[in-house]
């Protein structure tokens, strides 16, 4: 039996009957539709996109460009399918970062100008003439259709919708939109200080509210204080728990845990000194207080001292 885990155990367990992820927005959990979202923004996380043992940009591309390009050469019958799948596991150059998460061949750019990463297999993908081939992949077609990440059910709307409107490209989105824990510690800070719920009102009419937004996501990226050897920069986001984030050690530097805790945890920081959290801790408070500002005064075209803030 096969060890990889991921996707189809979820959706055996969600039990969700009918909705497939490219059903309308009204059928999916949390009523905000998350997987493809525009000409560059698109998600394929849960099949293993990001569990490669080199998942930087450029290597994932051209990963993906050359298996796009192969894969339209395959005669659409299961005995090609299933050798094209057989062939692309055994020249998977290992170890992946999570062992026992699938790493799905069939993710591929579904767009001309591969921009866009979706399945290869799904029945509007081209060549595959409305046929649905999904059943002969590894989850099987009925986790693929059915399967919604934790962020569809744990995200609040609007904070799917900020995330979904600044969203740069496929690489960084879905990275960040499957960060269900990080999202919502941030923008719960900012809940927080607002003293309210944060609206999309808040943020998207402001470019430097959005700007901020963009540069916490891409925190994912370029976070100085992530602890070496930390598993990234793709995340483990099933419930399983297998592969939980490091705790920060606050006992060893003889500190109390940081305010910012959630979000200093989700990016999966280590800290050498006490000094060097503070310094972690003001580089997330200049954020905030990016978006809060317009948020609190926003008629004041986002010039004014929040008082919540920094
Ligand atoms: S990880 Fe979530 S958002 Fe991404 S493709 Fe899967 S279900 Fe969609
Ligand atoms: S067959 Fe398609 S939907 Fe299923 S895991 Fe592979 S890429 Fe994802």
């Amino acid at each position: 039996m096969r060890a990889e885990i991921g996707k189809k155990e979820e959706a055996d367990g969600q039990r969700i009957a009918a909705a497939a992820p490219d059903a309308s927005h009204a059928a999916v959990p949390g009523g905000v539709y998350l997987c493809q979202v525009g000409d560059e923004v698109s998600c394929g996380a849960c099949c293993g996109l990001y569990n490669c043992a080199d998942a930087s940009r450029g290597c994932l591309e051209d990963l993906i460009a050359g298996r796009t390009e192969a894969f339209r050469r395959i005669p659409r019958d299961a005995d090609a399918i299933t050798d094209f799948q057989m062939r692309a596991e055994r020249r998977d150059p290992g170890p992946r970062p999570y062992p026992d998460f699938y790493h799905c061949p069939f993710l591929g750019f579904i767009d001309p100008d591969r921009r866009r990463v979706g399945c290869l297999l799904h029945p509007m993908a081209d060549g595959n003439d409305g046929i649905d081939y999904r059943g002969l992949s590894f989850y099987g077609g009925l986790a693929c259709r059915d399967y919604f990440c934790p962020s569809y059910r744990n995200l609040a709307a609007p904070h799917k919708e900020i995330v979904k409107s600044v969203g740069a490209d496929w690489y960084l989105y879905g990275l960040v939109i499957t960060e269900d824990r990080l999202l919502s510690a941030f923008f719960g800070e900012i809940e927080k200080r607002l003293n309210r719920p944060l609206t999309m009102a808040d943020v998207l009419p402001h470019a430097d509210s959005r700007q901020a937004v963009l540069e916490f996501l891409t925190l994912k990226l370029n976070w100085p204080y992530r602890i070496p050897g930390a598993k990234g920069p793709g995340n483990y986001f099933f419930n399983d728990g297998l592969y939980p984030k490091p705790p920060v050690d606050y006992t060893r530097l003889g500190m109390a845990p940081s305010a910012l805790d959630p979000i200093l945890h989700e990016l999966s920081s280590g800290f050498s000194r006490p000094e060097v959290i503070h310094e972690a801790e003001a580089r997330i408070e200049r954020l905030l207080d990016r978006i809060l500002r317009p948020a609190v005064h926003p008629g004041a075209g986002g010039l004014l001292n929040c008082e919540q803030g920094l």
